[in-house]
């Protein structure tokens, strides 16, 4: 009865069993899927060429993700996670303008390479260095999550350059959401302790094995106290006189003392509809990764923003010939066949990466994640709701819930680490597994 139960292994679950586990509580995780990972995970790819394990799309973390690092770090897998110091700016065209940083401390550790962006003029560059002042100014600022990211950098004029060249391609793929549609508090978020706060926040971690590998099953072992049930989907939570009593799973009960919702937001809603979670004004945005293998290499950079199209970025994943390409809020490309995505894609590449004219594309395979994220909209912040419940040793996590972060695996892990510090003090053993934010 003294146990755990954590439903859903995406990141929020699984931070939140390896926090609880790694304190030798006992927890059970019931995960639907036959794998982990949630929408952060990998499978193999069939073809010509032969299975391949891929990613469902390239997952990008910063630095300043402390918790996440953290998660990685109690399953032994933070030796995979490869940090690149410098950002890649493409224009059509194949001019790069790289961003690194320099050896003066933040927030002027950028004062080096910031001058010498070619994609952007001086006229430009004064106006994000005077927004950059405003946003460290303004951080307490009431109505941040009342406005777009859009109005309040009209609100400091910033030239339209500017806005398409700087502030979009950076948090259109951190917050997925177009810069209108973004509730301004997630934009100084980012920036402040992406960019501002510290001079390695930035820096930008890509793992250099499938997302899957990072928390596979034999990662769990060093979890003597976890216990993992995959292809196991939660039914029902059991909730007896106002509490939380356990699960059905396969049509049995597994009782426990806390019982911890890590999944999606219209997943959470119908399993547990004793909470009357409101959900209404929560909706998705997508995101597209398309994946393609050339037959020979086409860039030798690892990564590149790719300014004024409809692709944002792409990613080398094998010597030049296998690039992922994404499109955060990619609403456009939603109802486009297949087909058209990749003559798009590969059309538009070539037009930053010039070998791709002469390449064949071999493989290609197009992820369409409709429901990626929660579109971090104004007004909703005071809607997600936080890891306790009316419901006494019921917790919810998940990306969407009140984590202080906007939908990403930095959000999902703070959730799970949220959700594991009440279900501990429910087991009656309180503890702390939350970092605190670099700033
Ligand atoms: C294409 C794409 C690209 C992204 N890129 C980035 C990025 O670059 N950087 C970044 O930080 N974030 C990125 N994200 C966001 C990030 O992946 C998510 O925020 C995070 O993985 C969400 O984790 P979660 O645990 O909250 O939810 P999920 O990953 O959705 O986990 C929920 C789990 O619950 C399981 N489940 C559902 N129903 C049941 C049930 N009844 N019983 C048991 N289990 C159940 C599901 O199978 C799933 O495994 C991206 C997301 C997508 C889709």
């Amino acid at each position: 009865m003294d146990r755990a139960i954590v439903i859903g292994g995406g990141l929020a679950g699984l931070a939140a069993t390896a926090a609880l586990a790694g304190e030798g509580l006992p927890v059970d995780l019931f995960e639907a899927r036959g794998f982990l990972g949630g929408r952060a995970s990998s499978y193999p790819a069939g073809g010509d060429g032969g299975a391949q394990v891929i990613d469902n799309c390239q997952h990008v973390l910063l630095r300043c993700c402390v918790n996440l690092l953290d998660f990685y770090r109690r399953l032994g897998a933070e030796r995979h996670i490869r940090f690149h110091r410098e950002f890649y700016f493409l224009e059509p065209g194949g001019r790069v303008s790289p961003l690194r940083a320099g050896p003066l401390p933040a927030p002027l550790h950028f004062s080096g390479s910031f001058p010498g962006l070619r994609f952007l003029g001086w006229r430009d560059k004064l106006s994000i260095t005077r927004a950059l002042l405003a946003l460290k100014a303004e951080r307490g600022r009431a109505d941040l999550d009342r406005v777009t990211m859009l109005d309040w950098l009209r609100e400091k004029r910033q030239t339209p350059r500017a806005i398409a060249r700087f502030w979009s391609p950076v948090l259109v793929s951190a917050i997925n959401e177009e810069l209108g549609r973004m509730a301004a508090s997630h934009g100084f978020q980012v920036f402040w302790l992406g960019f501002l706060a510290s001079t390695r926040g930035y820096e930008m971690g890509l793992p250099d094995v499938p997302l899957g590998e990072l928390y596979g099953l034999e990662r769990w072992r060093r979890f003597p106290a976890a216990r993992l049930h995959l292809r196991a989907p939660v039914e029902r939570v059991i909730v007896e006189d106002g509490a939380a009593r356990g699960v059905v799973a396969g049509g049995v009960r597994h009782d426990a003392r806390a019982v911890i919702c890590a999944l999606p937001f219209e997943r959470a809603g119908a399993l547990v509809p004793e909470l009357g979670l409101e959900l209404g004004a929560f909706e998705h945005s997508p995101i597209t990764g398309i994946h393609l293998w050339f037959d020979r290499p086409v860039t030798r950079l690892p990564h590149g923003a790719l300014l004024d199209r409809t692709i944002q970025w792409f990613f080398d994943k094998q010597g030049g010939r296998y690039l992922q390409v994404v499109v955060s809020a990619s609403r456009s490309l939603v109802n486009l066949p297949r087909e058209e995505v990749i003559t798009l894609a590969r059309r538009e590449l070539a037009e930053f990466l010039p070998e791709v004219k002469d390449a064949r594309i071999e493989r290609a395979h197009v992820v369409k994640e409709v429901r990626a994220t929660f579109s971090a909209r104004p007004g909703l912040e005071a809607l997600r709701p936080p890891a306790r419940t009316a419901v006494r040793g019921l917790l919810l996590a998940g990306d969407w819930t009140r984590s202080g972060w906007p939908a990403t695996m930095e959000g999902a892990v703070r959730s799970g680490y949220l959700a594991a510090e009440a279900a501990a003090e429910a087991l009656g053993a309180p503890r702390r597994f939350l970092l605190p934010d670099i700033a």
